[in-house]
């Protein structure tokens, strides 16, 4: 599934191919991925100028000089096809701009989706309204967290996860943040210190910023948006790693259930 090393890494990809390019042409190769694609898609892009690019959390952002934004979200397969030399079956919406670059997002399993929001009201569309801040900006600060978890007496993993918290913290890099930040993942969120607060937000914009350079990192194979297949190669250093030795004092690696998924982390380092 991709991340949001991997959604940063496909936005700054596209970029170099679609940010101040007109989208001469358009092709909507069916009527839904998750959920349906919206009304006039194909009429609002097409002639258009990406004014701009981004992200928000998960979901990646592309501007267009029409007052709208075209916010795609990869699901669980989803990813950019850059110049594909032949469409297939998953190819579900192809641009094609007027330099001649193709582009076309392709989803095997159709857990993604696309929309097109009023650019001026991104921040209050329902998807938005309620997500916390973003990792990698400034307004994640100890002093968020200290007062987001107040009194929170679920795991200090769980709330991580909670989009309301931090926007767009998946399993992987919530995992790796507690281990670098050396916090227990069952650790009440309301009783983690100030000062361990204080690590932790060094520490997950760290294996975020870590991994957008390596660009990206998933456990499937995944495409880079120049068109090639591949795995990103990042090494972590507690998730997936169950009785590997821990890279800091050499104890086992260990696995628990939280939430119905799987936390690694080290006992003897993480407290
Ligand atoms: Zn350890």
């Amino acid at each position: 599934m991709p991340e949001l090393p991997e959604v940063e890494t496909t936005v700054r990809g596209l970029a170099r191919y679609l940010d101040g390019a007109r989208i001469a042409r358009v092709e909507q190769r069916r009527a839904d991925l998750r959920r349906p694609f919206p009304d006039g898609l194909v009429q609002v892009l097409t002639g258009a100028t990406v004014s701009g690019m981004g992200r928000r959390a998960k979901y990646g952002l592309v501007h267009l000089d029409r007052g709208q934004t075209m916010v795609f979200h990869l699901g669980m397969s989803g990813r950019w096809r850059i110049e594909p030399e032949e469409l297939g079956a998953h190819d579900h919406l192809v641009l094609e701009t007027e330099a001649g670059h193709r582009l076309s997002l392709c989803d095997p399993r159709r857990f993604g989706s696309v929309d097109l929001v009023d650019s001026a009201e991104l921040e209050t569309w329902p998807r938005f309204a309620a997500m916390g801040p973003e990792p990698l900006g400034d307004a994640l600060t100890a002093a968020h967290l200290k007062s987001a978890l107040a009194g929170r007496s679920a795991a200090i993993k769980l709330m991580l996860l909670d989009q309301r918290i931090v926007a767009g913290l998946g399993n992987i890099y919530v995992c790796e943040a507690l281990f670098r930040a050396g916090i227990d993942p069952r650790k009440a969120a309301g009783r983690v210190s100030t000062a361990a607060l204080a690590r932790l937000v060094p520490a997950i914009k760290a294996v975020l910023g870590e991994a957008i350079e390596a660009g990206g990192s998933t456990l499937r194979d995944y495409a880079q948006p120049d068109g090639q297949l591949g795995y990103f190669s990042k090494q972590f250093d507690v998730y997936d790693r169950t009785g590997q030795p821990c890279s800091v004092c050499g104890a086992p690696v260990q696995r628990l259930a939280q939430g119905g998924r799987s936390t690694w982390f080290c006992a003897r380092c993480q407290k």
